[in-house]
């Protein structure tokens, strides 16, 4: 596995290479230093990993791995930025066999945690022992060590308070670094791992050893998720030219309600691929209940030279040079893996007919005229539990809003005067049930009936909103970037840039531009997400420049509008209370509540009346 000995020497690259190479924020929150410094032990050949958080890593994340340790002065050099021994020539890159490579991970982490190496090779009689604090690494000294290297990460983004902030609950923290863990331990079932936090043993993982073996990766599984998952694996298999397919998909009914159990990885790096995501779940179509998401663990295996790794600066994203190929060959692979295994039910000729076949003889004939009145049938539900079906055949199609009425009762408070006297700003009040429909729909009560919104367009008509605001104060809160982020735009979005930098630079963006055609972003508005630094701008201009195709408005109106549509949630986005409850806030706040900024509207309501109605 590794591609190289305890011999090596760690060089700086090249400017030109480090420069080629997409920089940018590699760590974002706790996982992010896992995944790197996991990476680094796998790529060091080690055999046995052991994990240790501590408080959702953001006291501590260390690991220890019994791989080719590092000689006294690489440790020295090991956090330099661009310091690796993976890579020298951009040639390289094309034929990566490490799944580090830009030097930058120890020297990014470095930067913003108190971090504690110690390392040994075998052949070295003494270890050694390197403390970098926010950016500074001490002297190497000798220590003793057993072979191998452990690196503690302490306190992470203690130097750097606004990125504290940004963590998220230590729940969610965790969460995520238990995926990484899951994710990192599936790409190597031959490697034993073990994961401790905050003293309790979470995962101890024997090493399984045959390591590309289908049942290495079976056992795996099982070892993470449990027996029953084993039992409902179906196998995937598939090799073309281009690219080889295995892994596991689950059964439909082991199906969850979370994105959390969903693997995929290229040349056995971890990555995340949107497209690929909806390639398998477009394969379960019909499956599975919408808004609920199969198990799988994909592994795609291709020549190097197809597929780019580096257009993330965590990795995590990965580019094919033919993307709606190897969507489509995903697609149909799991759709054939799935039509090979024993359960899937034939489609009935009519899918409505057969749902509400089921119904109380009498009832079979009106099951015609109700889905009439449904509208567009058949839908994928239609294979799901009666009551669901009927359930969503009545829920998505709501009246259309009377927006006199609506505007007026906006104006009151939403839940009852006399339980919340005080409570009399438009909104809902603090003891209103907020319930999210498929991730994409809010659903509360209200005086005369229900109300449904819909998340995406409401959180565009606030970002939209907001935007314009700040555009026309030119106040924008910025935040300066730890690591500036350069790219090189094509000519006409370049010039698109100069145009605008002067409402850019109101919004909080801090651009400067360079000769030829080199721009450095070395600020983003405050409120830009974590991990949005790198590509909000450039998403920002390519939305503009569509916008500005489709309609003629006034620059600050596209660039507003830019802004909402590249940054509001999406459908399918989980939201916690709050973020609901903050939400509907903010968009009753908003000057023209009832619409997104192109018109879609952002809320529909169901009164009682019409409800009796249909119960009549
Ligand atoms: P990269 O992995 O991209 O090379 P990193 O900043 O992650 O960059 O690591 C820098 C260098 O430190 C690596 O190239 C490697 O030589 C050395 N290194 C880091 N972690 C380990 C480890 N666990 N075992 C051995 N060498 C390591
Ligand atoms: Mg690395």
């Amino acid at each position: 596995m590794s591609v190289f000995d305890g011999d090596r020497l760690i060089r700086v690259m090249p400017d030109a290479l480090a420069n080629k190479i997409a920089a940018g924020e590699v760590v974002q929150r706790p996982a992010s230093a896992l995944k790197e410094l996991v990476e680094n032990s796998l790529d060091a050949g080690a055999e046995r990993v052991d994990v240790l958080l501590k408080g959702a890593g953001s006291t501590l994340v260390q690991v220890v791995d019994d791989g080719v340790g590092m000689s006294r002065s690489d440790a020295a050099e090991a956090f330099r930025r661009h310091a690796t021994s993976k890579l020298y020539t951009l040639e390289d890159l094309d034929a990566l066999g490490t799944l580090g490579f830009r030097g930058e991970a120890l020297a990014s982490i470095a930067a913003v945690a108190q971090v504690e190496l110690r390392t040994r090779r075998a052949t070295d009689e003494a270890g050694t022992r390197v403390v970098a604090d926010g950016g500074l690494a001490r002297d190497a000294e000798p220590v003793g060590a057993p072979v191998g290297t452990s690196l503690a990460v302490r306190n992470l983004f203690f130097n750097v308070p606004a990125r504290r902030a940004f963590l998220k609950t230590p729940a969610t923290e965790y969460r995520h670094l238990l995926e990484t863990f899951q994710a990192l331990t599936l790409s190597h079932p031959g490697v034993s791992f073990t994961l401790r936090h905050d003293d309790d043993e979470v995962y101890r993982l024997m090493a399984n050893p045959d390591d590309d073996d289908d049942a290495a990766l079976a056992r795996r599984i099982a070892d993470l998720f449990g027996h029953d998952l084993h039992d409902a694996l179906v196998p995937v298999a598939e090799t073309t030219t281009y690219l080889r397919i295995r892994g596991f998909v689950g059964r439909p009914e082991r199906h969850k309600r979370s994105r959390g159990e969903q693997f995929l990885f290229v040349n056995r790096r971890v990555v995340k691929s949107r497209p690929l995501d909806h390639a398998v779940a477009s394969a379960f179509e019909r499956l599975i209940p919408e808004g609920t998401h199969p198990f799988f663990a994909l592994f795609l295996e291709m020549d190097p030279a197809h597929v780019d790794v580096n257009v993330h600066p965590s990795k995590a994203e990965v580019k094919f040079d033919d993307e709606r190929g190897v969507y489509a060959l995903v697609r149909a692979v799991v759709r054939k893996a799935l039509a090979h295994a024993d359960f899937v039910p034939e489609l009935p000729p009519d899918p409505l007919a057969a749902t509400f076949g089921a119904a109380p003889a009498g009832h079979t004939s009106d099951a015609f005229g109700t889905a009439a009145m449904f509208g567009p049938a058949p839908t994928p539900d239609a294979l799901l539990p009666q009551l669901d079906a009927s359930f969503e055949g009545r829920i998505v199609h709501l009246p259309e809003p009377d927006p006199t009425v609506l505007e007026e009762e906006m104006m009151l408070p939403l839940v009852d005067a006399n339980a919340n006297a005080a409570h009399d700003a438009k909104g809902v009040g603090p003891e209103a049930v907020l319930f999210q429909l498929h991730d994409t729909y809010i659903v509360t009560p209200i005086r005369s009936g229900l109300l449904v919104l819909d998340q995406r367009a409401a959180h565009e008509r606030i970002l939209y909103e907001k935007a314009r605001a700040t555009l026309e104060s030119g106040f924008g809160l910025s935040q300066q970037l730890l690591f500036p982020h350069t790219f090189e735009p094509a000519a006409p979005d370049l010039a698109l840039l100069k145009e605008l930098q002067g409402d850019l630079v109101a919004l909080g963006f801090v651009v400067e531009f360079f000769s030829g055609r080199t721009v450095v972003v070395r600020g983003v508005p405050a409120d830009v997400r974590a991990g949005d630094e790198r590509s909000i701008l450039e998403d920002l201009i390519e939305q503009f420049r569509t916008l500005r195709e489709r309609l003629r408005l006034p620059h600050r109106d596209t660039l507003a509008r830019a802004i909402a549509r590249r940054s509001a949630i999406r459908h399918g986005q989980r939201l916690a209370q709050p973020e609901m409850r903050l939400l509907i806030d903010q968009l009753f706040a908003c000057e023209a509540p009832m619409a997104a900024p192109d018109g879609r509207p952002t809320l529909v309501r169901l009164s009682t009346d019409e409800l009796a109605k249909r119960f009549a």
